[in-house]
């Protein structure tokens, strides 16, 4: 953290952290004005996204959205959280708000049988009627190649001590396998694939095929 930060944030609030001083907008706008850290600036940003939401609202721009949280193409999509897919990912399968239940996180996998992505897909088929699921990784993925040892280097970096990297390891948590990322695309696809298919909540008549979606054109590749 850049000096100033520190020095502004230990003398002007003896008692905060950056926890604290988060949901306060109006401390917050006076803050960026003499703070220039990273951080203070995309809690800027946030301040920027509440402005526009009020006009959003008022100006009824929901009204062209408006649907039930039944998925009308009975459909669940499984795939990365990258940027390059926010509007590319829905245009490039036709989907529009209320065909399908869209599940994001790094990668766009199933790690561990239980896992949020598994927990996601389970509520979508028992809870909102999804009959088939379409797992859709992308061409130049930042989980691709991601490893714990980089992750390790960074939060040393950022203040996180090894004692506490070894408190949570003590706890069960192979930080290893949790922050890993994959080598090869089309086969991390089949074994995301393969997990949903052959997991044990997860009914018979259940359609999960896999596919590798190209972060710029949009085209489909289906792996299995
Ligand atoms: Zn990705």
């Amino acid at each position: 953290m850049p000096r100033s930060v520190d020095y502004n944030l230990r003398h002007s609030e003896k008692s905060c952290n950056f926890a604290f001083v988060i949901p306060n907008t109006y401390r917050m706008r006076h803050q960026v004005n003499r703070i220039t850290d990273s951080n203070l600036n995309r809690l800027y940003m946030i301040d920027q996204i509440i402005d526009y939401n009020k006009t959003f609202v008022e100006q009824k721009g929901y009204e062209k959205y408006i649907t039930d949280k039944y998925p009308d193409k009975k459909l669940a999509v499984l795939s990365c959280m990258d940027t390059r897919l926010t509007e590319l990912l829905p245009a490039a399968l036709g989907l529009k708000n209320g065909d399908a239940k869209i599940i994001k996180n790094a990668g766009g996998l199933v790690i561990s049988a239980f896992d949020s992505a598994m927990r996601s897909l389970i509520v979508a088929i028992y809870e909102l009627g999804v009959k088939e699921i379409m797992v859709v990784a992308h061409s130049h993925c930042g989980a691709c190649h991601m490893s714990y040892d980089h992750f390790h280097h960074e939060m040393i970096a950022r203040g996180v001590t090894d004692e506490t990297l070894e408190t949570i390891q003590k706890c069960g948590i192979d930080l290893h396998h949790w922050l890993e990322g994959f080598r090869d695309t089309p086969t991390s696809v089949r074994k995301t694939v393969e997990t949903i298919k052959t997991h044990p909540l997860v009914p018979k008549d259940i359609v999960v095929r896999g596919f590798i979606i190209d972060s710029e054109t949009g085209a489909l590749e289906e792996i299995m």
